[in-house]
Formats: structure tokens, C-alpha cells, sequence
């Protein structure tokens, strides 16, 4: 837990989130701003800064992750259109949240991958 962590705060319900999934080790949550009709996203309930770190760190709780991600896209219905699951890393890759979180995106044709 680190206090000053959006995501953090979320996992310790300090922040209201519409929670869809959670596991020991993993929660998934609605995102607040959503690009698609589904928007979920999956963070590891410890703090990792990104998917580089996570994945060094703990490879077995980044399974987790997707693992999750692959079950919330199950349960809200995804799984036969298809969907995208995204991780930003860094500045060039967009990320703005610095606790580790997959995209879980679908629900509509999502269309050219990098823009
Ligand atoms: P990033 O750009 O990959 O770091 O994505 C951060 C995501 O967090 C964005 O899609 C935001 O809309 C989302 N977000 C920011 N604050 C909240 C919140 O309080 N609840 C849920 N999602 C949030």
C-alpha cells in the first residue's frame, strides 16, 4: 500500500470504484473515463509501477493479472467478439496511473491498435 497511490486506495476502499472482479492477489474495477462499452481495469492488489517492474519482480502475479483479465472479458460477455487488453508503460506509452493496471477493453469493433 502506498498512500499517495490512486489504485492503491482503491484496493484498501479508501476510493469508490465499481469493483467486477477480485481474486487474494488481484481487483478489477470500471474505469472511471471508459473508451468502450466495457472498460475494466485489473491491478495486482500489491504496488508495482508498471508492467516492467511487476513482471521482473513477480511473473507469477502478473499471470494473475491476465489471468483476471481473461475473466472479467468472460463474465462481461466479451469472449466470442473478441476484446483488447492493454498495458501503458511509461511516458511513450501513455501511462498516466504509476500502479500497474490492465486495460480489459470491448464491447465494439475497437479498431487500428496505435494511434
Ligand atoms: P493509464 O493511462 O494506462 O495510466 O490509464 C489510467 C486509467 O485510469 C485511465 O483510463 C483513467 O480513466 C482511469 N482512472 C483514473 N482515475 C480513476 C478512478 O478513480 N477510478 C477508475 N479509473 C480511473
Amino acid at each position: 500500500m502506498t498512500s499517495d497511490c490512486l489504485f492503491c486506495r482503491i484496493v484498501a476502499g479508501e476510493i469508490p470504484a465499481t469493483v467486477v472482479h477480485e481474486t487474494d492477489a488481484t481487483l478489477a474495477f470500471r474505469d472511471i473515463a471508459p473508451k468502450a462499452p466495457v472498460h475494466v481495469l485489473v491491478v495486482p492488489k500489491a504496488h508495482y509501477a508498471d508492467v516492467a517492474e511487476l513482471a521482473k519482480a513477480d511473473p507469477a502475479l502478473a499471470g494473475q493479472v491476465l489471468a483476471a483479465g481473461a475473466a472479467v472479458a468472460d463474465a462481461e460477455g466479451l469472449t466470442q467478439d473478441g476484446f483488447r487488453v492493454i498495458f501503458n508503460a511509461g511516458e511513450h506509452g501513455g501511462q498516466e496511473v504509476f500502479h500497474v493496471h490492465a486495460h480489459v477493453l470491448g464491447g465494439r469493433p475497437l479498431g487500428p491498435m496505435v494511434s
